[in-house]
């Protein structure tokens, strides 16, 4: 880092410029030189397109941490010092994501910092974020507009017009009324830089911002809420102001993307948008008139061959289905003929299917595992000889704890462990090492104790609001009198977190609460299940797995005693789920085999060396490694089209809970017998060895990398070489 250190000036070492603005993080010639290659037209760069984007400063801030390093508070230019200020005691939060989909996107664009790949990334802003979640004991869970300023975000830069510096940069974004007449939309362009750890390279995301005074109202409504499904209308509009945006966007900035990668099919729009403007480049303005469907399939081949395609979900939510009518309120007939001659209508023949048209136009697609690689070729079938399988993964320096990273450093078998988790697989030869298992214990613990004390202060805290607020906290141990704490630290703690969707079925362990109750009373210790997730507002049944966890927490605790304490924490958010993931010692997933495509939170558990005890589905098919590594429950059999249903019979609450009340005594029993104390510890160490070096997104990305069609040099090249040594996603048997 010393080479970083610009004489006595340490802050001009991180600062750069251009007629953009004014940023912190890395050198001017850093800077330029990435600048220089995402517009330069002759050399290849990737743009990524995700509708939701989450990488919050609070879990992984580098600038941040040289600058405490360093001890640097201020710069001689007072600009330099306000943004040096923000990353010192700015809000730790950037709001603009609703779970996997976008923590992945952030964790997928961190990795590529690591592994210095050419890349943009576009995505939306959001001024009311997703939503802010209250959670009331009676009324469940209630949502609140997301209050945040992002002129205030670390990182988060409002670009400024090159003309006019006191302006910003804005791009105009043509939608279409039903008479195809030009509906003129603006937006503004933030850029968020994703900084690596070394401050040597960055990732730019620009977060298009249609929430000012240049568009109509009822576009500006729209670019408010993530995912805001009040009409289809709004959905459709959110859709195309990411697909329309991208062409504008690129235009603004001089981007000269070589290869586009679609994260889902949200932002699709611009596959249509590229086909237009060929035709138009070949027919000039009356291309609408003048273009046959021949012309339209050529163009559509041309576009295709610029596209990259990544298929998330399984689920029927996921994918953007929009009415002829809906889709003529905001785009130009001519869209809908590309629509049409690209077989993308519904079999009703009604209505638009987005999935269909990302499937057809694209020069590769994948699914994000390998048993959600089976199912999406059994969904789509005519296509299932291009579907391959990339797994998922998570940005491990994101993830993994302080103590669990103190505990990495001060074994050499892990060194070199932030550049390459591929060195995790040497863990394996420290499973008998008392030194490493005895630090691990402590690591462990410590990570457990801070958990437990945010749960705690939280409890406390409800307990006081509730006095002053008509509030009533959604904890029955808020309510429970008695002195001392809520929650013991070190007792066996399990922890569920992730969004409340019917699929993911929060409630399935509380079926039969004897059940679950027995091996805990059994054993006569207490256990902590810590939950926490939103629902999507207008996810009624959603909302509804959320009531029903609480509803059973007062129930579970005399039944089991006083012994089982099941506490809701509401807010989940990054911060929450790094402190959950490496402070529990169980991590519990309970989807709907085979809807959860993959998932990731178990991932983040299995890099802090903590087993997962969940359905064998998504990744943990991959990552299970017959029970060395964690426990498995419910129903395993082959995947075929008819288990996609989410009706509720069709989602097996009865038979894949009585399968976890049987494994549950053998989790409870790892834990508290001291004699298989050893057990429970080899499972953590396996978890570092055999998942560590796979499910990170620098694996990922050293998997997408070869379809991007990227020249790289040769030291990045063998580098991502190495990383995808480590696995290979798409191999047929796990
Ligand atoms: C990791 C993460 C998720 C995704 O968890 P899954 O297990 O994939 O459902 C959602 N939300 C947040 C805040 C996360 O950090």
């Amino acid at each position: 880092m010393e080479d970083l250190i610009d004489g006595d000036n340490p802050a001009e070492s991180i600062t750069c410029r251009n007629r953009l603005g004014t940023f912190i993080g890395v050198s001017q010639d850093v800077f330029d030189r990435i600048w220089a290659r995402l517009t330069d037209a002759k050399s290849t760069s990737l743009l990524y397109v995700s509708m939701e984007i989450g990488a919050d400063p609070d879990v992984f801030n580098p600038i941040r941490s040289f600058l405490e390093r360093e001890g640097i508070k201020a710069a001689g230019d007072k600009t330099v010092s306000t943004l040096i200020e923000r990353h010192l005691k700015g809000p730790g939060k950037i709001p603009n994501y609703s779970g996997g989909l976008g923590v992945l996107a952030g964790d997928i664009l961190k990795s590529m910092a690591e592994c210095r790949i050419p890349v943009a990334a576009i995505s939306l802003l959001y001024s009311h974020g997703y939503f802010s979640q209250v959670v009331d004991s009676q009324l469940g869970q209630i949502s609140w507009p997301e209050q945040w300023a992002p002129e205030k975000a670390p990182g988060l830069y409002l670009l400024r017009s090159p003309d006019d510096p006191s302006r910003p940069l804005t791009i105009t974004v043509p939608f279409y009324d039903e008479n195809d007449r030009e509906v003129p939309a603006a937006a503004r362009i933030w850029m968020k830089m994703e900084v690596n750890s070394r401050l040597d390279y960055f990732v730019p995301e620009f977060l298009l911002d249609f929430d000012i005074a240049a568009s109509p109202g009822w576009i500006r409504e729209a670019a408010r809420n993530l995912y805001d499904s009040t009409s289809q209308k709004v959905r459709i509009t959110q859709r195309r102001m990411l697909g329309g945006g991208i062409i504008p966007a690129c235009r603004a900035l001089g981007l000269t993307p070589s290869t586009i990668h679609l994260n889902e099919q949200h932002g699709v729009v611009v596959v249509l948008l590229q086909i237009v403007e060929l035709l138009r480049e070949k027919f000039g303005d009356r291309y609408a008139e003048l273009a046959g469907d021949e012309d339209i399939i050529t163009a559509a081949d041309k576009v295709a061959d610029r596209i990259v395609y990544t298929i998330h979900t399984p689920v029927k939510a996921g994918h953007d289905v929009f009415d002829d009518t809906t889709y003529r309120a905001v785009g130009h007939s001519f869209c809908q003929r590309i629509i049409e001659v690209m077989g993308a209508r519904e079999a009703d023949g009604r209505a638009f299917n987005m999935t269909r048209l990302a499937m057809k136009v694209n020069r590769f697609t994948n699914s994000v595992s390998r048993l959600h690689r089976d199912v999406t070729r059994r969904q789509f079938p005519d296509y299932a000889d291009k579907i391959t399988a990339i797994t998922n993964g998570v940005h491990h320096l994101t993830w993994i704890s302080e103590k669990r990273a103190e505990l990495f450093d001060s074994f050499d078998e892990f060194s070199g462990w932030r550049r390459d988790p591929g060195v995790f697989a040497r863990a394996e030869a420290l499973v008998g090492n008392q030194r490493f298992l005895t630090y691990l214990k402590e690591a462990w613990s410590a990570d457990n104790r801070k958990l437990i004390k945010f749960v705690n202060n939280m409890l406390r805290e409800h307990r006081a609001q509730m006095e002053r607020t008509w509030i009533i906290p959604p904890n029955y141990l808020s309510m429970l009198d008695g002195n001392g704490e809520p929650l013991e630290p070190g007792t066996l703690t399990i922890g569920f977190a992730r969004r409340f969707s019917t699929y993911k079925r929060a409630d399935l362990i509380f079926e039969d609460l004897d059940a679950l109750a027995a091996p805990i009373i059994a054993h006569g210790r207490p256990v902590n299940f810590i939950f926490a997730g939103k629902a999507h507002p207008q996810d009624e049944a959603g909302k509804k797995l959320i009531k029903t966890v609480l509803d059973c927490q007062e129930e579970l605790y005399r039944r089991s005693n006083g012994l089982a304490r099941l506490v809701f924490v509401p807010g989940y958010d990054m911060y929450i789920a790094k402190l959950m993931v490496a402070g529990s010692h169980v991590w519990l997933n309970s989807p709907k085999r085979p809807l959860e495509a993959s998932g990731t939170s178990g991932m983040k558990a299995a890099l802090n060396g903590v087993p997962n005890l969940s359905i064998l589905d998504g990744w943990w098919a991959e990552g299970y490694h017959d029970g060395r590594t964690g426990w498995k429950f419910g129903q395993e059999d082959p995947v075929d089209l008819e288990k996609l249903s989410e009706e509720r019979k069709a989602l097996l609450y009865r038979q894949d809970s009585e399968s976890f009340y049987q494994v549950f005594p053998e989790v409870v029993a790892a834990f508290h017998d001291p004699e298989r104390r050893g057990e429970f510890l080899e499972m953590a160490v396996m978890n570092i060895a055999l998942n560590g070096p796979r499910f990170n997104t620098n694996r990922v990305v050293a998997e997408y990398a070869p379809r991007y069609r990227l020249d790289l040099p040769r030291a990045t090249m063998n580098r991502l070489e190495r990383l995808r040594e480590h696995y290979r996603s798409d191999e047929m048997n796990g």
